[in-house]
């Protein structure tokens, strides 16, 4: 009964959202969150958005029941972005989910629909959510290395390595890019070693693909997941657009997956929605029904793609300027997508809230687009002189 739960540990992040919230000092730094900020601090609705918004306020005339895949339409439209030239194969097939979580939970339970014994090879570190969705199946989970703190970096060998003592039928959770949380992302020579590896094993890979269009560019930010689908014809991926559209909270993603022919993508996409039956039925509308009509606009599109282009701005230019602040921090200036990891001890994250009032994760992750452009500066300062003191 419920008297018998146990509490549970709270999340550290939450925790850290109500310190942050309570220190009332004027001079308060929260690169804690994960969602994207402008330079006011504000995490916006998008422009485009907001007018895609406005014409289905004014033209939606039910709000009927869709069905399992969701806005078809939608999913239509963002394959092209998803899948670039491999937008016409028809061995590949997608819906709309409830965000990147519920994209990435349906398709943990595909693949243990498909083998139950299959173990999934997971990077460590990894956002954290991941861990528990792969638990909520038969799916034994086994870490690789991706990044070492020591040395800022990935650590691609020793991921390689160990890549390679997977089986055929196991599974390669990636991240298409943007790593959450190092942001320490894979060169494109890497990902052709991951592709060979993974074609050469049968190992089946799992792209969580959450922040296309953050990086480097929507296609530039696909380009190791298309390598991938070059090298492989079982693949599943879990893409969001809650970040790329600032929809965060009206939950808006999608399941992509990919079989060796259209009869056993057909017959896959059946147990999915049997699947997604038990756990929501239909996603949620709204975010796809918007994000419909802007995609099928193109002055909206086009809108959208420029609105992108100045996140990712902000992003690179943050990312420069506390590369250039000092050579400890050069290698920020590599990586990508919102969030690195500082090479910090519990303790020494504690100083900064304590000393400085700078509010990040005990990991040392932070989000760079939490930082105003006129606390750069401030933020780098304190940063170092905690490293050092
Ligand atoms: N994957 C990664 C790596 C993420 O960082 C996130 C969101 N923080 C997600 C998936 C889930 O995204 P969504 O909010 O669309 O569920």
């Amino acid at each position: 009964t419920f008297a018998d739960l146990e509490p549970v540990k709270s999340d550290s992040l939450l925790a850290l959202i109500e310190l942050a919230r309570a220190d009332t000092r004027p001079e308060k730094i929260d690169v804690g969150v994960g969602v994207y900020r402008d330079s006011d601090g504000n995490t916006p609705i998008l422009r485009s958005v907001k007018q895609a918004e406005q014409r289905l306020w004014q033209d939606q005339t039910s709000k009927s029941y869709l069905g399992g895949r969701g806005d078809v339409r939608f999913t239509q439209l963002l394959r092209p972005i998803v899948l670039g030239a491999h937008d016409g194969d028809e061995r590949i097939a997608g819906l709309q989910t409830p965000g990147g979580c519920g994209s990435l939970t349906l398709g943990f339970k595909l693949l243990e629909a498909g083998n139950p014994d299959a173990r999934v090879f997971v990077g460590t570190p990894t956002w954290p959510n991941h861990v528990p969705i792969i638990r909520g199946t038969t799916l034994e989970i086994v870490e690789y290395p991706h990044y070492d703190r020591a040395s800022r970096k990935l650590c691609f060998d020793r991921m390689a390595e160990a890549l390679k003592s997977a089986r055929a039928g196991d599974i390669a959770l990636l991240h298409g890019c943007c790593h959450n949380p190092t942001g320490a992302d894979l060169a494109s020579d890497e990902w052709a070693e991951v592709a060979r590896i993974v074609a050469d094993r049968g190992i089946i890979p799992f792209v969580d693909f959450a922040y296309q269009g953050l990086g480097d560019g929507l296609e530039e930010d696909a380009a190791g997941f298309w390598r991938l689908l070059d090298a492989t014809d079982t693949l599943v991926a879990a893409h969001s657009c809650d970040k790329n559209f600032g929809v965060y909270r009206d939950r808006l993603g999608t399941l992509w997956f990919k079989t060796p022919d259209k009869a056993s993508t057909d017959i896959a996409m059946g147990h999915v929605l049997q699947i997604s039956r038990e756990m929501w039925s239909m996603p949620p509308d709204h975010a796809a029904a918007a994000i419909r009509i802007l995609l099928d606009d193109a002055a909206l599109t086009a809108d959208w793609r420029a609105e992108l282009d100045t996140m990712r701005g902000r992003i690179a230019a943050l990312r420069d300027r506390l590369a250039a602040a000092d050579s400890e921090l050069a290698y920020i200036g590599g990586q990508k997508g919102m969030f690195s990891m500082l090479p910090l001890t519990p303790d020494q994250v504690v100083k900064l809230r304590t000393d400085h009032a700078i509010y990040m994760a005990d990991s040392g992750r932070f989000n760079i687009c939490g930082l105003s452009d006129d606390q750069v500066d401030r933020f780098a300062a304190a940063v170092l002189q905690v490293m050092h003191g």
